[in-house]
């Protein structure tokens, strides 16, 4: 073992040396001083001091501690940290994509507005639905456009109506959409075959409710099967379907969206087109709208016409087609995700979409075929892109779901998504994307089975006290969130 990583890294400002620099520079010229006149500083910045070694061990021994897709198997489920491609990469460090501004005039960004148009084009075909918002920065900034979308569609209709439905099982962002956008939000409860149950789910359809915000494959990893009633329901009542496509990941080249009556749905690219996901770094949600609801799409959008590519940036194209919702982020939404995205489409091809599809699925399906007698699922099979399994193998154990999940930490693991979805008791949710070979999922296997194995022996003991090959033990994960120190303040100067 690198017990390097396991050493504390102190902060940049713990290591101070005074007075050390990993610089040197000349004393700056008196005339310089006097150019900056009132501007010059008058005292030291506080800065630490530190020697060039220092800053680098600093830096890498930081990196070394990352757990991500390029150090080992990433198990998370509901989250899809897919590998991205160092050809995406590639493609976003282009100088003519790298380097452009989006204030140039269009005439002189006609090959970046071609790359927008084609990347809709790819949307629009792989789920059959008419139009698409590039803009939104995120899956849940695309349900909110899709919502808004809606909303402003009904209020043209002269009736915005009042409820948005959202089963018990869905994504935090879901229901923080609706009631963001203005709605009551109402909850379905699940069957106990971890779907929606449609009978619940027509009790609490109206002719108040403007939505139903579905999740499939829901976040149980199961293929609501039932959609096409569920559709039909919907619409009955004059509500609209929206799909939540955070995992569409696992239908793409299979299943267009639009045959199972959607009117909106998001894509998150960092979720199905291997973009970089999550750190903070920019994301995309491209949000893909029917015929009735494309008039009331943001801005902005682009057109292709005989004279080349252009930017609707007004919001009024004409008197009786105004765009209500505006613009939803600065500019023309992330580009450089769009680049990742669009590489990785043409790169693979529509048949290698339906591939990674179809990988994703079976790779799930492994696990839950190989781990189905070791651990507990509360579902029958087959599952869709990622297994869920429950905390019933633990009963009796006085093992817990958040031990598992330590103890996987000392085994070399990303622990998998715990405690979610909140439908079934002490989750654990696995989701090994399409990109991982049989030897990494069967090592993998082999772990869990050690581990479930251990657990039912009466080893507790030893799951407490994980993990104990890492940089920390276990955190005080109440008091993290009811009192986080938020700023480091020097122990010597207060
Ligand atoms: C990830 C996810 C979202 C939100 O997407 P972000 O890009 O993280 O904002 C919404 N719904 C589901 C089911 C998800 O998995």
């Amino acid at each position: 073992m690198d017990t390097t990583t396991l050493q504390d890294e102190p902060l940049l400002f713990e290591k101070d040396r005074p007075g050390l620099s990993g610089v040197d520079l000349p004393e700056p010229s008196p005339l310089l001083e006097d150019r900056l006149g009132g501007l010059r500083r008058r005292g030291p910045v506080g800065l630490p001091g530190l020697s060039e070694p220092d800053v680098i061990r600093h830096y890498t021994r930081l990196s070394q501690k990352n757990y991500g897709i390029d150090t080992g198997f990433y198990p998370l489920g509901s989250c899809t940290m897919k590998h991205n491609p160092r050809l995406g990469e590639a493609m976003a460090r282009l100088p003519g994509f790298a380097e452009i501004h989006p204030f140039q005039p269009v005439g002189s960004v006609q090959g970046a507005l071609e790359l927008m148009n084609t990347l809709a084009e790819w949307l629009k075909t792989l789920t059959g639905l008419p139009a698409v918002a590039l803009s939104p920065a995120a899956g849940a900034h695309g349900e909110w456009c899709g919502i808004m979308t809606i909303r402003a569609a009904l209020e043209k209709q002269g009736d915005p109506r009042r409820r948005v439905l959202v089963p018990d099982s869905a994504h935090g962002t879901n229901p923080a959409t609706a009631a963001r956008c203005g709605y009551a939000v109402e909850s379905v409860p699940g069957n106990d075959q971890g779907r929606v149950s449609l009978a619940s789910l027509k009790a609490r359809l109206g002719g108040d409710v403007a939505a139903l915000m579905l999740t499939n494959p829901n976040t149980c990893g199961l293929f609501e099967d039932e959609i096409l009633e569920i559709a039909a329901a919907v619409h009955a009542v004059g509500a609209y379907f929206y799909l939540d496509g955070a995992n569409f990941n696992a239908l793409v080249g299979r299943v267009r969206v639009a045959d199972l009556g959607v009117d909106a749905m998001h894509i998150n690219l960092h979720k199905t087109f291997a973009t970089p996901h999550g750190g903070g770094g920019p994301g995309a949600g491209p949000t893909v709208l029917s015929q009735a609801l494309a008039p009331f799409a943001p801005l902005p959008f682009v057109v292709s016409g005989a004279k080349g590519f252009t930017l609707v940036e007004s919001t009024h194209r004409s008197p009786d087609e105004s765009v209500p919702s505006g613009r939803l982020k600065g500019f023309h939404g992330q580009f450089g995700v769009f680049v990742r995205a669009l590489a990785y489409m043409m790169s693979m091809g529509g048949d290698g979409l339906r591939q990674a599809s179809g990988d994703a699925v079976l790779n799930a399906n492994y696990l839950l075929a190989s781990l189905k007698d070791d651990l507990s699922a509360p579902f029958a099979g087959p599952c869709m892109h990622e297994v869920l399994f429950d905390d019933s193998f633990l009963k009796g154990t006085g093992v817990t779901t958040l031990d598992m999940a330590k103890a996987m930490i000392d085994e070399g693991y990303h622990p998998m998504t715990v405690y979610f979805p909140l439908v079934v008791h002490g989750a654990m949710l696995i989701e090994p994307t399409e990109t991982e070979s049989k030897d990494t999922l069967d090592r993998f296997i082999a772990t869990m089975k050690t581990l479930a194995a251990r657990a039912k022996a009466g080893d507790s003991e030893s799951f407490r006290l994980a993990p104990r090959h890492a940089p920390r033990r276990r955190l005080d994960e109440t008091r993290a969130a009811r009192t986080p120190v938020l700023r480091w303040k020097s122990p010597v100067a207060t």
